[in-house]
């Protein structure tokens, strides 16, 4: 394996390229050329194309057949759609579950959103950490389906809110709203969790269109 420091080269090589995307280096719909990358990163072909197979499988990149691969395309179509698939998604994976099992799954990831709030944390760090929330929901639901669609829209999602990172937070909301949204089960939840990321979803095509 190759290896620069303590981490394999194909690691460091994904979380590059991922930083990139989330620095919003690249454009929406942006094809990524390999040749620059290899001499960038200074790795192998092999390596690089490693590293970009990952970021397609973490919903960060989208593959398209003979061009390559293309940083997904943020219009509002394509964010309504990923947003409708979360809602579905979350409302299923969530079905069932007490509200003392989602809060507790949910405790560190609210814990860090209430600090980041405190410090005025950066907007990148607001979005992933609300992401981070909604996973820790969906985990709950021991699905693995579930679990790993969800990870992949919401990586999407974070791509597709990236321009707008810059005009302040596009969380989807504070970490007390997500803790009283943690605190509801069955029909309420279902009904609280729709309203919260439909909230979310008209907020960032609201900027979108300015
Ligand atoms: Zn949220």
């Amino acid at each position: 394996m190759e290896m620069t420091g303590k981490k394999p080269v194909v690691e460091r090589a994904t979380s590059e390229v991922r930083r990139r995307i989330i620095d919003g280096q690249y454009a929406h719909g942006d094809f990524l050329r390999e040749e620059p990358l290899v001499k960038q990163l200074g790795v192998s072909r092999h390596t690089l194309r490693t590293a970009l197979d990952r970021l397609v499988a973490e919903g960060f990149l989208v593959r398209d057949a003979n061009k390559g691969v293309r940083v997904p395309v943020g219009n509002a179509a394509a964010i309504f759609d990923l947003q409708r698939a979360r809602i579905a998604l979350e409302i299923e994976a969530t079905w069932g579950l007490t509200s003392t099992a989602l809060t507790g799954a949910c405790e560190v990831p609210i814990a860090e959103l209430r600090a980041l709030e405190a410090l005025g944390g950066n907007a990148v760090a607001h979005a992933t950490v609300c992401g981070q929330i909604h996973c820790a929901m969906v985990r709950s639901s021991r699905s693995p389906r579930l679990i790993r669609a969800h990870a992949l829209l919401s990586n999407e999602l974070l791509v597709a809110k990236i321009p707008l990172l810059a005009c302040g937070p596009v969380g989807c909301g504070d970490a007390g709203s997500h803790a009283s949204l943690v605190s509801l089960e069955g029909k309420n939840l279902a009904r609280a969790l729709r309203e919260h990321l439909e909230r979310e979803r008209n907020a960032i095509l609201l900027l979108r269109s300015h």
